[in-house]
């Protein structure tokens, strides 16, 4: 067996290739599904149960309870422990390539609620990934690494303030729940964890008009965190056209809220449409 799996007293070996800091306390167990408010009409998907801190008090209240979890050797004990339950339904796979849309085959309509004390070393691809789906989400609760969450939730102007933030805040409003301590887990993680809610905008505050060309602008404006917007955007837009969208050239992107992200973004899309129509337009005549 690896160094890294540490025995416990059930017997599971926690593996560190899975994050696996698993929930020790009950009080803890309880503030955080509290602040889900789980209903009895839910669609619920969680993401890494483990050995069910979470799951075991979430069974009890919602009709049908999606779980995901990679590990193997977690999958006969969370069969055998909710083999009575009607509401629970395992997918052994990884959650970074699962289809959350296909939940939702047999209840058109009606939106999936998204929870997980997430292995922190894939918690920005799952973000990312789980987008994608924004339609089809109600909202997700996450436990993850406290640094992680300051970042999904930061305004411009704090240090916290990057990429994550504006990518997530696009498309969530994104809100602090809570610190929870390294002591509430087995085995302990070297930092703080915090709660995050996240609901995807039904109808987005600002809309790119090119959403890549959006990801591929905002990834650009941070490339270099302590070069100015000028700098950073070369060959993409000069200083005039970033003072056409109201933006001072010689900030940092860090001070740049999202709505101006999008602007940005929006005349950067425009103007490579133009200059593509003339392009064409040339090649024929
Ligand atoms: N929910 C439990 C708790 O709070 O005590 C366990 C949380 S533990 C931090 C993360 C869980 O996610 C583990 O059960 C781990 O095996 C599982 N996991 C890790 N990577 C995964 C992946 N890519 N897809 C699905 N589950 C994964």
């Amino acid at each position: 067996m690896a160094n890294s799996a540490k025995q416990r007293s059930s017997g599971h070996k926690h593996k560190k290739q899975f994050g696996q800091n698993f929930l020790n306390n009950g009080r803890v167990i309880d503030q955080i599904v509290a602040s889900i408010r789980p209903r009895k009409d839910d669609h619920m998907v969680e993401i890494g149960p483990g050995e069910a801190a979470l799951t075991t008090p979430l069974i009890e209240i919602v009709a049908r309870l999606e779980i995901i979890e990679i590990d193997n050797d977690l999958i006969t004990p969370l069969k055998i422990k909710f083999a009575t339950k009607p509401a629970f339904k395992l997918h052994h796979t990884d959650a970074l390539a699962f289809d959350y849309a296909r939940l939702l085959d047999d209840s058109p309509g009606k939106l999936l609620r998204i929870i997980g004390n997430l292995p922190y070393n894939i918690s920005s691809p799952l973000l990312f990934h789980l987008l994608q789906y924004g339609h089809q989400i109600k909202d997700m609760h996450f436990m993850l690494q406290k640094e992680v969450v300051d970042r999904l939730t930061a305004k411009p102007g704090i240090k916290a303030y990057g990429r994550l933030s504006v990518m997530i805040q696009y498309a969530c409003e994104t809100e602090y729940l809570f610190t929870v301590g390294p002591e509430n887990f087995t085995p302990p993680p070297k930092v703080d964890s915090a709660i995050v809610r996240l609901v995807p905008y039904t109808n987005k505050p600002f809309i790119a008009d090119n959403e890549s060309c959006f990801a591929d602008l905002v990834k650009q404006a941070f490339s270099q965190k302590r070069k100015t917007l000028r700098n950073n955007l070369k060959g993409w837009l000069n200083s005039e056209q970033i003072i056409s969208c109201e933006i001072d050239p010689s900030t940092r992107a860090e001070t740049i809220p999202v709505a101006k992200f999008v602007e940005l973004a929006n005349l950067y899309n425009k103007l490579q449409n133009q200059s593509n129509k003339a392009f064409s337009h040339h090649r024929n005549s």
